[in-house]
C-alpha cells in the first residue's frame, strides 16, 4: 500500500490522512464542489473534485469515487464513517478494481449491515441478543403475537436503519397496526428496504459498545467498551470511557465474548458491538464494520493509535497485540460538538469568525475548522469533538469544564453551551444516566 484515497470529508478526513502521513503513505482527498476550500483537501498530497454539494452526487458516488482511485493511482480507499463506509455494493466494487478497501471484506459487512441478519450471526457466534422476533415481522398479526408474549412495551425497527432512525415505540396493543405500518413506511422511504422486526424496549438501559480489532487470520483483540448513553433522539451526544458503571469482571467477561465471535468470524479491521446494558445484562443491538466517530476516547485510556491498527490489519502486516497488552488508563469522555442552536439544536451552518481551540495536558480536538472557515448547509452538523483525558472520572470532568470554557468558536451557534451545563450536571457527575436521561430528565428540565 502506497496511496490511500481518503472517501470521506470533515474532521475523519482529517483525522485518517494525518494518520496516513504519519506512517509515509501519500494521500488523495475526494471532495464535493462545496468542500474546495476544506482542511484536509488543502494538506492532501493530491485531490480530486468528484462532484456537486449534493452527498447523493459527491460523497456517496461510487463510481466518481473509484475513477479518482483509478486516475491518481492509488492502491487503498479508506472510506471512515458513514457515507459509503458500510455499503457492500461499494466493497465489491473496490476489490473488483484490484483496489484495497480499509475495512472488513464485503460479506462480512453484508451480515452485519443489515440488522436482523447482524443479530442471527451473533447469536450464532454466541453474542447475548435483545429478545425479539425471529426475523422480519411483516402483518399486525404477527406482530401483536410477538408483542404479546414479550410484553409491551416493544420497539419495531427497520432492518436496514441507522442513525437511529426509523425506530418505532409501542406501549399497547391499539397502537400496534398503525406503527407497524408507519415503520414500514419510513423504512422504505428513508433506507429502501421496508423490512422491519421487532424487539422488548427496554425501560432505562444504558449503551455501553466494545472497541474490536481483527486480522482476517482469526487474530482478534477489544480495547475495552464506551458507555454512549448520553443520547438525543437515539444519537450520541457524549461518549465516556471506560464505562462508570461496568466492572472489571464484567468487562474481562463480555471482552471474552466479543473476542472470540470476532476469532470465529476471522473479522478483518475495526468494529464496535453495541449492547444496551441493563440490570447486569448485556443485548446485543448492532456491529458497526468500521471506525466510529468516538474512536479517541478508547485510544486515550489504551495508548493505541487505532487508525494506525487499522491500516496495518489492511496491509496484511503480521499480528502483534496480545489482549494482556491493552491496559486502561485514567479516564476519557467525548464532547461532539455541533453547528446547531444548543436549545432548539437547529442547524446553524456559516461563516467561522473566530477560532480558538484549548490545549494542555490531556486535551485533544479532532477538527476541521480554521479561522474564517464557511461550513457549508448540506452534510452532518457535526464540526469538532473535544477528547479530554484524565487520571480519573473526576479529574478528567474538571479538565473538561475548564476546556469547554476555553474553547471559541464565533460567527455560527454550537452545542458547546450544552456540554458546559452537562459538566455541572450532578447525575453526570456521579454518572448516573441512562440513554433516556438527556431528553427526559435533563432537557425537559431545562424547556
Ligand atoms: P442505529 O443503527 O439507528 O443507531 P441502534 O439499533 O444502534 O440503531 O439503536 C440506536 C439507539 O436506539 C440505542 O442506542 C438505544 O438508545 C435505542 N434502542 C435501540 N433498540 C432499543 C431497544 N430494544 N430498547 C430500548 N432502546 C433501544
Amino acid at each position: 500500500m502506497k496511496k490511500v484515497l481518503i472517501a470521506n470529508r470533515g474532521e475523519i478526513a482529517l483525522r485518517l490522512l494525518r494518520a496516513c502521513k504519519e506512517i509515509g503513505l501519500e494521500t488523495v482527498a475526494v471532495h464535493s464542489t462545496a468542500d474546495a476550500q476544506a482542511k484536509h483537501v488543502l494538506l492532501a498530497d493530491e485531490s480530486v473534485c468528484i462532484g456537486p454539494p449534493s452527498a447523493a452526487e459527491s460523497y456517496l458516488n461510487m463510481k466518481a469515487i473509484i475513477s479518482a482511485a483509478t486516475i491518481t493511482g492509488a492502491d487503498a480507499i479508506h472510506p471512515g464513517f458513514g457515507f459509503l463506509s458500510e455499503r457492500e455494493e461499494f466493497v465489491q466494487m473496490v476489490e473488483d478494481h484490484g483496489i484495497t478497501f480499509i475495512g472488513p471484506s464485503s460479506e462480512h459487512i453484508r451480515i452485519m449491515g443489515d440488522k436482523i441478519t447482524a443479530k442471527d450471526t451473533a447469536v450464532k457466534l454466541g453474542i447475548p441478543v435483545v429478545p425479539g422476533s425471529e426475523g422480519k415481522v411483516e402483518t399486525v398479526e404477527e406482530a401483536k403475537a410477538i408483542a404479546e408474549k414479550m410484553g409491551y412495551p416493544v420497539i419495531i425497527k427497520a432492518a436496514s436503519g441507522g442513525g437511529g432512525k426509523g425506530m418505532k415505540v409501542v406501549n399497547s396493543p391499539n397502537e400496534i397496526e398503525s406503527q407497524l405500518k408507519m415503520a414500514q413506511q419510513e423504512a422504505l422511504a428513508n433506507f429502501g428496504d421496508k423490512n422491519v422486526y421487532i424487539e422488548k424496549y427496554l425501560k432505562d438501559p444504558r449503551h455501553i459498545e466494545f472497541q474490536i480489532l481483527g486480522d482476517g487470520r482469526g487474530n482478534a483483540v477489544h480495547f475495552g467498551e464506551r458507555d454512549c448513553s448520553l443520547q438525543r433522539r437515539h444519537q450520541k451526544v457524549f461518549e465516556e470511557a471506560l464505562s462508570p458503571v461496568i466492572t472489571p469482571e464484567q468487562r474481562q467477561h463480555m471482552g471474552e465474548v466479543v473476542v472470540n465471535a470476532m476469532k470465529k468470524l476471522k473479522y478483518k479491521g475495526l468494529g464496535t458491538i453495541e449492547f444496551l446494558y441493563e440490570n447486569g445484562e448485556f443485548y446485543f443491538i448492532e456491529m458497526n464494520t468500521r471506525i466510529q466517530v468516538e474512536h479517541p476516547i478508547t485510544e486515550m485510556i489504551t495508548g493505541h493509535d487505532l487508525v494506525f491498527e487499522q491500516l496495518r490489519v489492511a496491509q496484511d502486516k503480521p499480528w502483534r497485540l496480545k489482549q494482556e497488552d491493552i491496559t486502561f488508563s485514567g479516564h476519557a469522555i467525548e464532547c461532539r460538538i455541533n453547528a446547531e442552536d444548543p436549545e432548539t439544536f437547529a442547524p446553524s451552518p456559516g461563516k467561522i469568525t473566530k477560532y480558538h481551540t484549548p490545549g494542555g495536558p490531556g486535551v485533544r480536538v479532532d477538527s476541521a475548522l480554521y479561522d474564517g472557515y464557511s461550513i457549508p448547509p448540506y452534510y452532518d452538523s457535526m464540526i469538532a469533538k473535544l477528547i479530554i483525558h484524565g487520571p480519573n472520572r473526576k479529574a478528567c470532568l474538571a479538565r473538561l469544564r475548564r476546556s469547554l470554557n476555553e474553547f471559541v468558536i464565533q460567527g455560527i451557534k454550537t452545542t458547546l453551551p450544552l456540554h458546559a451545563k452537562l459538566v455541572d450536571n450532578e447525575d453526570i457527575q456521579n454518572g448516573d444516566y441512562s440513554i433516556k436521561w438527556l431528553e427526559e430528565t435533563f432537557l425537559k428540565k431545562e424547556a
